[in-house]
């Protein structure tokens, strides 16, 4: 194979030193270029060097365009999709890079992109190109304008338009939900929402929430976000849930679904005091199980929480009554009942070190009096 880049004239030998200069001057000139008239050693695709460079373009770059940027999430459209957050800088460096147009033919070729903002949504940006063809080095440099459409992406405008997959309630077992159990609730939400957000999630968000007395309704944009919210309930708070279907609509000959999901705080909650197995437990925990203290005998107290059926709920240690300590024998104490007067002895509780005289908290029950 021959090469068909251009070969340099060699001068031929000459024997005069002297005339050597000239010679080879005359011999490396002799070629005219045809479009400049102009004296050339070398000809490229037929004209010299600096017209081959004017008439060669190396890309072509329009002088505006435009890019479609979610003002909410950032998102980017780009290939007829949404894409997710990026870097507005390259969101318009990407644009100039797909709308140049590049001859072929190129080698050695560097570009660089360097993004100008004019304002928040107008980018100028430079491109300039350092290429190699036929052996010739030429550069060119070009600006266009980016300008930045904002336009709710598909996943910002459903939220807007209020979309929801899934209800999430919250109750709670055979009693109201407290104000602070709500709160944590909520606050459990929007923790996991941010985090099935970040997973790629784009419709973990909350569209609407309602509070009543008897709990709470959250209206959630993904089923799966909606899901994981309740496990992490369930996790941190205990309780159970169950999700039940309604048929919302036909959309595409399909039928769409919401989903509720029915989640029941557990029962009893701390500083509950509750009867079971036969016994006065002060309850410490309730999640998948229930952990707590027995008062009779300070002694530890757990069971799996479906095992609470049967418990009977006494009241919670907030109500705990104060009665004058009478006296303080070995296992025993005696108190003077705040209801009745009596001098009542009931069981010493482990590490107890009030004095005669002064007041202790109690617990009144069906099931005896009990020293916190
Ligand atoms: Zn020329
Ligand atoms: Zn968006």
């Amino acid at each position: 194979m021959t090469s068909l880049a251009p070969t340099p004239k060699i001068p031929k030998k000459s024997g005069s030193e002297k005339g050597k200069k000239t010679d080879k001057e005359s011999v490396l000139c002799d070629l005219i270029c045809p479009e400049c008239g102009k004296e050339t050693d070398i000809l490229v695709k037929n004209i010299c060097r600096d017209c081959f460079s004017q008439k060669f373009n190396l890309f072509e770059l329009p002088l505006v365009l435009h890019a479609r940027v979610c003002p909410q999430c950032g998102a980017h459209y780009h290939k007829s999709k949404w894409n997710d957050f990026e870097n507005i800088e390259e969101i318009v460096m990407l644009a100039a890079q797909e709308n140049m147009l590049v001859q072929s033919g190129l080698q050695n070729v560097s570009v660089g992109m360097h993004p100008h903002p004019r304002s928040p949504y107008i980018y100028d940006v430079l491109v300039d190109m350092e290429a190699e063809v036929e052996g010739v080095k030429l550069y060119k440099d070009a600006k266009t304008e980016v300008r930045i459409k904002r336009e709710a992406c598909d996943m910002c405008s459903r939220r807007a338009g209020g979309y929801f997959e899934a209800i999430i309630q919250i109750r709670a077992g055979n009693r109201m939900p407290t104000k602070e159990e709500v709160n944590q609730s909520l606050h459990l939400i929007n923790e996991t929402m941010i985090h099935m957000l970040k997973k790629g999630d784009k419709l973990a968000f909350v569209t609407d929430s309602m509070t009543f007395k008897d709990g709470a309704d959250i209206f959630i944009g993904s089923t799966n976000a909606g899901r994981h919210v309740c496990k992490r309930i369930i996790e941190v708070m205990g309780g159970s849930v169950s999700e039940s279907y309604t048929l919302a609509g036909v959309k595409d000959g399909k039928e769409i679904f919401r989903t509720t999901f029915a989640m029941r705080l557990p029962e009893f909650k701390k500083g509950d005091v509750i009867f079971v197995d036969g016994k006065v437990v002060e309850v410490r925990n309730c999640a998948k199980r229930l952990t707590g203290v027995c008062l009779s005998d300070s002694s530890s107290y757990f069971t799996d929480s479906e095992n609470l059926k049967d418990a009977k709920h006494l009241g919670n240690v907030a109500d705990a009554q104060n009665a004058v300590l009478v006296d303080v024998e070995e296992n025993a104490i005696l108190i003077l009942d705040p209801v009745t007067y009596e001098t009542v002895t009931i069981k010493k509780p482990i590490s107890f070190n009030s004095v005669p005289g002064s007041e202790i908290k109690v617990f009144r029950t069906e099931y005896g009096i009990f020293a916190l």
